[in-house]
């Protein structure tokens, strides 16, 4: 009896032990609160951890007629090394892509036409799913594109995490015009900056929700059609004309509508994305020697990869001497 006594009593002294400590605990915790808001600091906003691959997600557009003839490279290239944070965007089903991407292949419901309507559809596409994602990056790609995961991952580290980020390539060396319908059959003129498709461009997340009244679902079409100007155009019209926002240029990323011969071999181990294609009627490709013949790579992506990733197993493996 006494011995429980006893018990009853050292089990409530250490009760009230435990509740004082945790009321003191408490009001340490609410004053140091109170300190800061006298003295009119913020309290400290815990930093995001540094940005990691795993963060991106990275769009690919293509279209049935380019399966074969330009995803296939991809897939043997850059998004072997980037599978988890790359969906392809196309217009239909094909059983041996859905082998080899699995629920990484977006068939939408898009038309396979090179149409401004077609290719927003996609765009749209593209956008909706990185919301659903989750994600703290949108990058968009062309399916003749290269992306550099590690360059890429060092551009966007360098960006800051709290500002709203629109970054790529100026499509040209001013600003386009589009004409703005209004109401009473009125339009207004606007001027903006996009950034050009075909070398991609990233959107964090943060402006990315700041898109969506323009940009999620049946939206992105409606403002593409509204000004009559293709999806990537729409991307710098919803930015810098309805959020006030600005293209951040950076030279890191091409389209086949420069000449890419002219980027040297170091530099181009750095570019975050490249290209190749026709332009001007002539073959435009980057400049490397090898490891493969213009014949056996003429987009040139299979040997810069194995510049990049020498010990990707079908390249050729450096023999000690
Ligand atoms: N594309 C598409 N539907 C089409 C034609 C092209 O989705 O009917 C895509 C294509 O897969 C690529 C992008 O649009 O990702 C640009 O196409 P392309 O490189 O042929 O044209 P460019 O505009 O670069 O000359
Ligand atoms: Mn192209």
């Amino acid at each position: 009896m006494q011995c429980r006594l006893l018990r009853g009593l050292a089990g409530g002294f250490l009760t009230l032990l435990c509740m004082g400590l945790l009321s003191l605990r408490y009001h340490l915790g609410q004053s140091a609160k109170s300190v800061q808001e006298t003295l009119g600091l913020s309290p400290p906003s815990p930093r995001p951890p540094e940005l990691q691959l795993q963060d991106v997600f990275i769009a690919v557009k293509t279209t049935r007629a380019f399966h074969r003839s330009r995803l296939e490279l991809l897939l043997d290239t850059w998004v072997s090394r980037t599978r988890e944070q790359t969906f392809v965007f196309t217009d239909s089903l094909d059983e041996g892509l859905r082998e080899r991407l699995g629920p990484h292949l977006v068939v939408t419901n898009c038309s396979a036409e090179h149409s401004h309507p077609a290719l927003s559809c996609k765009m749209a596409a593209e956008f909706d799913a990185f919301l659903a994602s989750g994600l703290r990056w949108f990058c968009h790609v062309d399916d003749d594109n290269y992306v550099n995961a590690k360059a890429l991952l060092k551009l966007l580290r360098a960006l800051p995490q709290t500002l709203d980020v629109y970054i790529g390539r100026p499509s040209l060396n001013r600003p386009i015009h589009a004409s703005e319908p209004q109401p009473r059959n009125r339009t207004r003129l606007v001027r903006f900056w996009f950034a050009t498709g075909g070398a991609g461009f990233c959107i964090n997340r943060k402006l990315a929700l700041k898109m969506s009244p323009w940009a999620s679902g049946t939206r992105f079409v409606r403002t593409s059609a509204l000004i009559r100007l293709p999806d990537d155009c729409t991307v710098g019209y919803i930015i810098e004309c309805k959020l006030g926002g600005h293209l951040q240029p950076s030279s890191l990323f091409h389209s086949h509508l420069e000449t890419l011969q002219l980027l040297g071999a170091a530099q181009l181990l750095e570019q975050v994305t490249l290209s190749y294609g026709v332009f001007e009627g002539k073959l435009n490709v980057i400049k490397l020697q090898g490891p493969f013949s213009p014949e056996e790579d003429p987009s040139r992506f299979r040997s810069l990869h194995c510049l990049l990733y020498p010990d990707t197993p079908w390249c050729p493996q450096l023999v000690a001497r």
